[in-house]
């Protein structure tokens, strides 16, 4: 799917659970509503090496799972990132479901790699998950209306970077320019 495909999917699924363009996307929403439990890692095992290993010596390492067994899935995440960092990974899985991509399971590094699937379904669920987090078409206006970065990631609780980064793509950035040219301002 290219990325217009993809904002399409995006708007279909902010439709489809009733959220308007201007609310944050909460992925434990869609959890409850698809039947695939999203379980913090500490309510999951019952390792206490594991655990440790994961929360207290390498809480950066990962941020999210998706496991498969037969039919059931369900995605296991990392409790000790920021809840804008849990939203974003969380997201990027509901994603890689909306997408229908293969039943592999994908494990998440740190950067928001997953390990498991294909490098054009991770492109995949990056843009998408973006789209789910900040609407295109509000990142573009946000720009436009000179909106700072900051204000867009408390309005759909992200992460300024992912703010910052759905602003950089949504096109507004071209809009503004191309104003500012025809009409002569500077700055
Ligand atoms: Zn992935």
């Amino acid at each position: 799917m290219n990325k217009a495909a993809l904002g399409r999917l995006a708007k279909e699924v902010r439709k489809d659970y009733d959220l308007s363009e201007d609310v944050p996307f909460d992925p434990f929403h869609w959890s409850d509503e698809n039947g695939i439990p999203f379980i913090s890692l500490r309510d999951f095992t019952a390792d206490e090496a594991a655990m440790r290993r994961f929360l207290e010596e390498k809480p950066h390492v990962w941020s999210a799972a998706l496991l498969r067994d037969g039919r059931r899935s369900l995605v296991i995440y990392n409790p000790e990132r920021s809840g804008e960092r849990i939203r974003s990974d969380l997201t990027h899985e509901v994603a890689h479901f909306e997408a229908e991509h293969d039943p592999s399971p994908a494990w998440t590094g740190a950067d928001s790699s997953c390990g498991g699937t294909s490098k054009a379904q991770e492109k995949e669920a990056e843009e998408l998950a973006g789209a789910l987090l900040v609407p295109q078409e509000k990142a573009k206006i946000a720009v436009i209306k000179g909106i700072a970065p900051l204000v867009v990631a408390n309005r759909y609780q992200v992460s300024i970077e992912m703010a910052t980064w759905r602003m950089k793509m949504s096109g507004g950035y071209a809009i503004l320019e191309r104003s500012r040219r025809k009409w002569g301002k500077t700055g």
